[in-house]
């Protein structure tokens, strides 16, 4: 771990002084991408703190430093995914042990838990964690972590994060909490107790739709071991090239997040006055359920804005008329992505449960980017209007 005195420093100054802002060797202004699998033993008797690159790469580490300093926890790791990051995690577990999750997880997370981990005996129970009955109720004997996702997707449910782990501590579980939507600019579940985030850091972290890559941070040494262990028996990891642009991309992360939540806001606004439009989701409305609580644990509510259009061939036609988003998967990029839920990260969800989660045909889910808020405004409305 780099040793660095920048805990105490803002979140902003924290974004461009992490530690190995500057290459000590050479005093170049960036972290150097070390392209190299394995590391000469100058003395077989005093080897090279890096071996091998699956075990410890500089550039990675260098990475995985920067997020333990942004989200406040004691080791953070590199991943060549989201998804890598999550697996990797979730092989913290064995044969016979229980997990509750939240039930609007990501789809990808879904698919892991019923499809994969279901057949290594690791059990899950998926509940609607904004209700904390339903979260107790679904402890078992077996029971070994809860997983998190808050604000869910697409319809941005809020679950207590201190409640929920407050309770697990009492039960001893682990807890994980996917922290992907809000970045740790916005929230920061270690100091509220949480002992493992992890991140999809392909969206706003990279933030610029050209790096896959995956971020986990753990709140204690014992864990950081684990996980250690896991990442290098795996071989989740990632590599120094992609290590070094999310870099990149994580400096400016302050600055477009509050770039694009302002955006977000004005969009919302926009929607929520319209009487074309069936609802919209974002926790910065007023109405918003949850939102009172995501304002205690979140410093702002998210560039990303859900909104029902009424049904599916509207939704359609707007995907079609939209001019200036990318009509895509994925979100927390530069350029804004308009998705569909419905045909895109929610196709494999059975209709009936799909609905019942308020994932409806016409809704539309607008990850909001750095372009001119009245010009995709304009834009939006021209195809609302189509
Ligand atoms: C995209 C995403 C993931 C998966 O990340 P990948 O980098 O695509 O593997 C996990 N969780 C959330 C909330 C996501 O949006």
């Amino acid at each position: 771990m780099a040793e660095n005195n920048n805990q105490e420093k803002q979140f902003a100054t924290k974004l461009i002084h992490f530690g190995s802002e500057i290459d000590e060797t050479t005093g170049a202004s960036s972290v150097p991408i070390y392209q190299a699998s394995t590391f000469h033993h100058h003395d077989i008797f005093n080897p090279p703190t890096h071996d091998y690159s699956r075990s410890g790469n500089p550039t990675r580490q260098a990475l995985e430093d920067y997020i333990a300093l942004l989200e406040g926890g004691v080791r953070g790791f590199a991943f060549a995914s989201g998804m890598a990051a999550i697996s990797t995690a979730f092989l913290l577990f064995s044969t016979g042990d229980h997990v509750i999750v939240t039930e609007d997880v990501y789809g990808g997370t879904y698919r892991l838990l019923t499809t994969v981990l279901n057949r290594l005996g690791i059990e899950s129970t998926f509940v609607d964690m904004t209700n904390f009955e339903a979260v107790k109720a679904a402890l078992q004997p077996n029971t070994k972590a809860v997983f998190m996702e808050t604000p869910s997707n697409p319809t941005l449910k809020i679950t207590n994060i201190a409640e929920v782990t407050a309770w697990a501590q009492e039960h001893e579980l682990i807890t994980l909490l996917d922290n992907t939507f809000m970045t740790p600019y916005h929230q920061r579940p270690i100091e509220l107790g949480v002992d493992i985030v992890l991140h999809s850091a392909t969206k706003f972290l990279g933030g610029h739709s050209d790096v896959l890559a995956g971020l986990a941070v753990v709140r204690t040494e014992v864990l950081g071991k684990r996980l250690k262990q896991l990442q290098n028996g795996l071989g989740t990891v990632l590599g120094a090239q992609e290590s070094w642009l999310l870099m990149r991309g994580m400096k400016t992360l302050q600055a477009r997040m509050e770039h694009s939540e302002k955006s977000a806001r004005k969009l919302a606004e926009w929607l929520d006055g319209r009487s074309d439009i069936v609802r919209v989701y974002y926790p910065g409305l007023k109405d918003h359920p949850g939102r009172e609580i995501h304002e205690k644990q979140s410093k702002g509510y998210g560039a990303v804005v859900s909104f029902d259009v009424g049904d599916g061939d509207r939704a359609k036609a707007v995907l079609n008329a939209v001019k200036l988003p990318l009509v895509a998967v994925s979100l927390g990029a530069v350029e804004s992505i308009l998705s569909y839920p419905a045909m895109m990260s929610h196709a494999a969800m059975p209709r009936e449960v799909r609905h019942e989660r308020g994932i409806s045909d016409g809704l539309l889910r607008y990850s909001v980017g750095l372009e001119d808020i009245d010009d995709l405004i304009a834009d939006l409305d021209q195809a609302l209007k189509g």
